[in-house]
């Protein structure tokens, strides 16, 4: 990129900042300047010295005598009691404030913000003592904190300007670190952190870059803020005699010593440096508003929110058929692949094997699968004990193949989703065998348990090798970072020798295959419409062409033409690419329309599982029988649900776990548990069902936990 283009990129926030945040910024900027001028040449071409006395030119005799002059040619803003040229004590003045408001938010923020960042992300006993010292700081009167630390230091050190900044900053840190902590614990649970995380990035880039770099947003407000602050804290600490030892000049020693001036008409020895606190106070407040409207993508995007959508709804009514394709793709149209015969199935692989090829949960091709799922539990810790959001899973998916995972909310589907890619919240519980097939003989690429896998392992998997999908785009891209620093993350992550240049290639062509212009890709999320963010996290997601991709609802709350795009871009990737899919939906039309099989949960179980057409067209569980019967179609005239609700898992029935709902429920249904079996007349090894109305469902005991495992 060259420099100029650098140049453009870098004041691009500053072009499209508000009106109102652009002029809050240069008249902050212009008084701060104003100020820092003040205190770096002033003193230098400034007529008298802030210490220096004024001789009486009348009286020669006394000597150098102090003396109260009104403002004059000789000394434009008088002189004060003790006979020092006013101008020049403001002007000294403004130095030490300046050196102490940046000394003492540097020490604050460099202390703080590191702490705070380390408190909120890691927890534990260190952010319970971090939280409860600061706590007991934050509580101190503040001027009273740095009162004693002024004495403190004052003590221990040579009183002087360095003992006064590091007093007020030491006040300012628990701010810092109370704003940072805050503001990491909710960074952290963001949807986009987990993002990075499912693409392998390691701890520390997600603190240092995804963390840090949001948090950070606050830093520069909480800093002018606190500037602002400063000046009051370090004018009050002199106004109480505990800041700068005179003579040295400080503004608000210089009101102290004025105070009596008041009464006998004498102003101009208190409103100079009263006048001076008062602007650099404003010139810092302004800075700091009109700088985190500038450097913070969401507010920017919420000032421009009004007229942008005021423009997008005017087109809209002006063009309604075309507003659509204005908003999601602009000019460009997602590439697609023809279809002659307008059979999505058509060119999938076999689904019809040999009758008997396979045991239900089995893979329909006969080569090795890539996913290999035993025994899976996936549970989450509860104040009332374990709950296995999945519990007893066995799946495998080939090459190329997609398996529909379906069934109610709260059914399993996500954690499901989550642990194939052994990517859980904290406290989420794992256990049984995740296998995925090698992909080559390197040493990243041999086959790997992703439950025992290290967490080095882990990372080196997730983005490279299989990716996770996620719904909602919007919260799994970082507002903060462009689109192409999305993709160099992983690339980062996974190819590390790779160059500048070819990642900018990978990353152009990843986009352009998902119908995203090369113009577009060093634009920020919120830029983009619904659709083009769901593309994005899809090219995001196969951008390394993983062997396995987890979609998690990828078109929920998507039109019905952008979920069109977003299912035939899948398609597409199984058919060139051979990639497998694992696809969670609630949506039965989208498993019919892109995947071979399909798995129907309930309760944390697999109930039903078997090729697509044979699920749909004979479904052998009551529970699918029910969700098929819930469908919606043109021909629907009676709204059909499945009476009750799923059972509490964290005290799941014994026996068949959707007895309390079924329609055909028998006694002994509560008193063994039904396995996966092909059901009865299906022909088929490769369908079965988890129901005793078919025999041979081979029943075991239930326990009284109801948790065994089928
Ligand atoms: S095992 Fe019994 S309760 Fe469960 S689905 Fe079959 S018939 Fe219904």
């Amino acid at each position: 990129m060259s420099a100029r283009a650098r140049l453009s990129r870098t004041v691009a926030p500053f072009r499209s900042a508000t009106r109102t945040a652009k002029v809050l910024i240069v008249i902050g900027l212009l008084i701060t300047f104003g100020f820092v001028l003040v205190a770096t040449i002033g003193p230098t071409v400034a007529p008298y010295e802030a210490t220096q006395y004024q001789v009486d030119p009348e009286d020669p005799a006394a000597g150098q005598l102090p003396r109260l002059e009104e403002p004059s040619d000789d000394h434009l803003m008088g002189t004060n009691r003790d006979g020092f040229d006013v101008l020049a004590r403001v002007i000294g003045g403004a130095r030490v404030a300046m050196v102490v408001v940046l000394v003492s938010t540097l020490i604050a923020l460099l202390i703080g913000v590191p702490l705070g960042l380390l408190s909120g992300y890691r927890g534990g006993r260190l952010d319970r003592i971090l939280v409860t010292t600061m706590d007991a700081l934050y509580t101190f009167p503040s001027l009273l904190l740095a009162i004693v630390v002024a004495f403190l230091f004052g003590e221990l050190f040579t009183p002087g300007v360095a003992s006064a900044a590091s007093a007020v900053g030491i006040v300012y840190i628990p701010q810092y670190y109370r704003v940072v902590r805050n503001h990491t614990l909710s960074v952290k649970q963001e949807p986009f952190v987990e993002g990075a995380r499912s693409l392998g990035a390691k701890e520390r880039t997600v603190i240092s870059r995804y963390v840090f770099f949001n948090v950070v947003q606050s830093v520069p407000v909480i800093f002018t803020l606190n500037a602002a602050d400063a000046v009051l804290t370090l004018a009050s600490l002199g106004f109480l005699g505990y800041g700068v030892p005179p003579p040295a000049p400080e503004w608000g020693f210089d009101i102290q010593q004025a105070t009596q001036d008041i009464t006998s008409g004498v102003w101009w020895t208190t409103m100079w440096p009263g006048i001076a606190i008062i602007l650099l106070v404003t010139g810092f407040t302004l800075v700091g508003e009109g700088l985190n409207d500038v450097v913070n993508p969401l507010l920017r995007a919420r000032g421009l929110a009004g007229p942008k959508l005021r423009d997008v709804r005017r087109g809209a009514l002006a063009r309604p058929d075309a507003a659509e394709a204005d908003d999601d793709t602009g000019s460009a149209s997602t590439p697609r692949a023809e279809d002659p015969a307008g059979d999505p199935g058509a060119e999938r692989p076999p689904t019809d094997g040999p009758a008997g090829a396979g045991t239900p949960g089995s893979s329909v091709t006969a080569a090795p699968p890539v996913l290999r799922v035993n025994d899976l539990r996936v549970g989450y810790r509860t104040p009332e004990g374990p709950l296995w959001a999945v519990d007893g899973v066995d799946l495998e998916v080939a090459p190329g193949e997609a398996l529909g995972l379906v069934g109610e909310s709260g059914c399993g589907k996500s954690s499901l989703s989550r642990a194939l890619l052994n990517l859980m919240p904290p406290g989420g519980l794992v256990t049984g065998q995740i296998t995925l097939a090698a992909r080559g003989d390197g040493p990243g690429e041999r086959e790997l348990d992703l439950v025992g896998a290290s967490r080095s392992e882990l990372r080196s998997v997730r983005g490279n090798r299989a990716s996770l999908v996620f719904q909602e785009p919007m919260t799994r891209l970082d507002p903060l970072m462009r689109v192409s620093d999305h993709f160099r993350e992983a690339i980062r992550a996974h190819r590390p020798d790779m160059s500048k240049h070819e990642a900018r290639e990978l990353i152009e062509g990843s986009l352009a295959q998902m119908g995203i212009p090369r113009t577009r890709v060093d634009n920020f999320p919120h830029e983009f419409s619904g659709g083009m963010r769901q593309r994005i996290m899809l090219a995001l997601g196969i951008v390394l062409q993983p062997q396995l991709v987890v979609a998690d609802e990828p078109t929920t709350s998507l039109d019905v033409i952008v979920e069109a795009q977003i299912l035939d871009i899948l398609d597409e990737l199984r058919r060139d690419a051979g990639v497998s899919l694992v696809m969670v939906t609630h949506n039965l039309g989208i498993v019919a329309e892109t995947c071979d099989r399909v798995a129907v949960m309930y309760a944390g179980r697999i109930v039903e599982i078997g090729p697509v057409e044979q699920v749909f067209n004979a479904p052998a569980h009551p529970y699918t029988q029910g969700l098929l019967a819930s469908t919606i179609s043109l021909e629907t005239t009676d709204l059909h649900s499945i009476g009750g609700s799923p059972p509490d898992l964290t005290s799941p029935p014994p026996g068949c776990r959707f007895a309390a709902r079924c329609p055909a429920v028998m006694d002994r249904c509560t008193e063994v548990v039904p396995r996966l079996t092909p059901p009865e007349g299906s022909g088929r090894r490769d369908h079965g069902a988890a129901c005793l109305l078919h025999p041979g469902s081979d029943p075991e005991p239930a326990t009284a936990s109801g948790q065994d495992v089928t």
